[in-house]
Parts: structure tokens; C-alpha cells; sequence
């Protein structure tokens, strides 16, 4: 996995420079403390979005049809 050393900056020399690491075992070869994922965050990020977009979508589709039930029943 790709990310940041968790460790504080005055302790090693990867979260000093904010190195992007790429460990199989998300462990900084330094300390080995664990790794802050880099990558994967951005990911999530993308893809709550556009779950967001789809739910609005969903719910503004809902009331369209909500609507025009009413009036094509009451009107
Ligand atoms: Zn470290």
C-alpha cells in the first residue's frame, strides 16, 4: 500500500519529509510504525462523492415522479 510514515516528524526521517512510501506490509521501514494511506483516501473520497450525486439524483428523481403522480391523479 502506498502512504505517509504515522510517526511524528521530530522521531523519523520518513514522516519528516512526508515521503510517500510503498510497503506490502503498510509498516514505515524506518520505525515501523504503520503507514497513513496515500492513495487509497483520495479513492474514497471520489467515490463518496459520487455516491452523493447519485443519492440527490435518486431523491430528486423520487419527487419528480411524486409530483407527477399527484397531478395527472388530483388535477
Ligand atoms: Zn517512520
Amino acid at each position: 500500500m502506498l502512504g505517509y510514515c504515522s510517526n511524528s516528524p521530530l522521531r523519523c526521517e520518513n514522516a519528516r519529509s512526508a515521503k510517500i512510501l510503498n510497503r506490502m506490509d503498510a509498516c514505515c521501514p524506518e520505525c515501523g510504525l504503520f503507514l497513513l494511506p496515500a492513495q487509497d483516501v483520495s479513492q474514497q473520497l471520489r467515490a463518496d462523492e459520487q455516491f452523493l450525486r447519485y443519492a440527490v439524483l435518486a431523491v430528486a428523481l423520487v419527487l419528480f415522479i411524486a409530483v407527477y403522480i399527484y397531478y395527472s391523479n388530483f388535477v
